[in-house]
């Protein structure tokens, strides 16, 4: 099975949790926290630097998994990180990865942010036409070795899911291609340090078709550039994209099934002719994410029960369920996997608000408080979407590793009431 579409099952999550149990890193009193397998996710690593044309920049979306320690060991396996904000990029730089690994990709980049990532050297791609003027304005005064780039809206549809939609006609990214494209090959005629173009779809709800259309329109729009500036373009970054599975009848397309829809339809982007750059979150990394948080109490007579991570972890299936949706199981106290009837189970969290609900029908054997429930695919836009409503405190995160025997490290602390007392103060 490909590495992208295999799960952590729930039987390797129970071995895990009872290897967590008997490790330093959960006590008596810790009630909830996070695995990230560093041995999965560096094995995606490899089977997109395996797939992909070689040379091709992997450069790992930061919100997706902001931790510096899964940052540090994305790096070591070869991967780049793309940074949605100048803080990432100090994330990226403090998780020792090459400025010339990174890529900055912004909406909103001030002057002194362009400045300071074009001091750093890092990729950096403009989100539409008066960023170039501010860069230019910034390249006058100072040389840089940054590749620059700008973002192109394909305009190639919603998906399913508006909210996280970035390729429609009202989206807030990139410069939308039907009608400013004349603007587009004149600024790269006008901009000689201008050498690439980018386009990100978004994952969950987008369709392996809707991805290759973008390659097609990004691939036509590279050769008129080529055309009417008489240079070759250095890259193209093809941004994020590719859903991840969460539930038991989600079948995402593998990279490897992207890669064979690009050569079909846009082979002379995969040719070698030029960079390829990529910017991979949820699918590298969701399905690297296990949660494990302690059943408090019961409530019987609403078949309900109550755990110790809710909206704060999950800020979107609590806000947007219908679209949002995690596959949960159950352990015993010591770990085994609970099997025998299964019943209707809803599952809210410890937040003081009645939204705060995770999970609705979801079939579970008999709980009891002690018990431990499993949270599969929490690796991406979960710790690094922590809300702070009602002051919970972020759990500890441990990295697991298979080799050379099942281990874990701690990748992040979990913080404790004083840490929220210097949050807020
Ligand atoms: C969020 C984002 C990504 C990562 O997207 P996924 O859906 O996690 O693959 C990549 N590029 C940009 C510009 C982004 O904003």
């Amino acid at each position: 099975m490909d590495v992208f579409q295999d799960r952590i099952g729930t039987d390797q999550a129970s071995r895990i949790l009872q290897l967590a149990l008997q490790s330093e890193g959960v006590q008596e009193a810790t009630t909830s926290f996070l695995i990230h397998d560093l041995s999965r996710m560096q094995q995606r690593i490899e089977s997109l630097q395996a797939v992909f044309p070689p040379n091709c920049l992997h450069a790992l979306a930061i919100k997706a998994n902001p931790l510096v320690a899964v940052l540090r060991h994305a790096a070591q396996a070869g991967a780049g990180l793309e940074a949605a904000s100048i803080e990432e990029v100090h994330l990226a730089l403090a998780a020792d990865c090459r400025p010339e690994r990174i890529v900055f990709d912004s909406p909103a980049k001030t002057v002194a942010e362009i400045e300071s990532a074009l001091e750093l050297g890092v990729l950096l791609n403009a989100n539409s036409l008066p960023e170039l003027e501010r860069i230019e304005t910034c390249l006058s005064r100072m040389t840089s070795t940054s590749r620059i780039g700008i973002r192109v809206n394909p305009e190639c549809g919603a998906g399913s899911i508006a909210e996280t939609s970035v390729a429609s006609k009202t989206s807030k990214f990139g410069v939308r291609l039907s009608e400013h494209r004349s603007q587009l090959i004149a600024a790269f005629e006008k901009y000689s340090w201008l050498t690439g173009l980018h386009v990100h779809v978004g994952s969950q709800g987008c369709s392996l078709k809707m991805l290759a259309d973008a390659a097609v329109e990004i691939q036509t729009l590279r050769e008129q550039i080529e055309a009417a500036s008489q240079r070759k373009l250095q890259f193209i970054d093809l941004g994020g994209g590719l859903p991840t599975a969460y539930l038991g009848d989600d079948t995402p397309p593998s990279p490897a099934d992207y890669m064979q829809t690009l050569r079909q339809r846009a082979p002379k982007l995969v040719d070698g002719s030029l960079d390829l750059v990529t910017e991979f979150g949820r699918s590298v990394q969701a399905g690297c994410g296990i949660t494990f948080s302690k059943v408090e109490y019961l409530r019987p007579e609403q078949s309900m029960l109550i755990t110790h991570v809710g909206a704060d972890l999950l800020m979107r299936p609590a806000y947007m369920p219908a679209n949002w949706k995690h596959a949960f199981a159950l352990c015993d106290a010591s770990g085994q996997l609970k099997e025998g009837a299964q019943s209707e189970t809803t599952i809210a969290g410890p937040l003081c608000f009645s939204g705060d609900i995770i999970g609705r029908q979801v079939p579970l054997p008999a709980a009891q408080p002690g018990d431990w429930l499993v949270i599969r695919d929490t690796g991406a836009y979960t710790v690094g979407m922590w809300s702070r409503h009602c002051s919970r405190s972020i759990p500890s995160v441990l990295g697991y590793q298979a080799t050379p025997s099942p281990n874990l490290v701690s990748l992040r602390q979990a913080e404790t009431p004083q840490s929220m007392v210097q949050f807020w103060s």
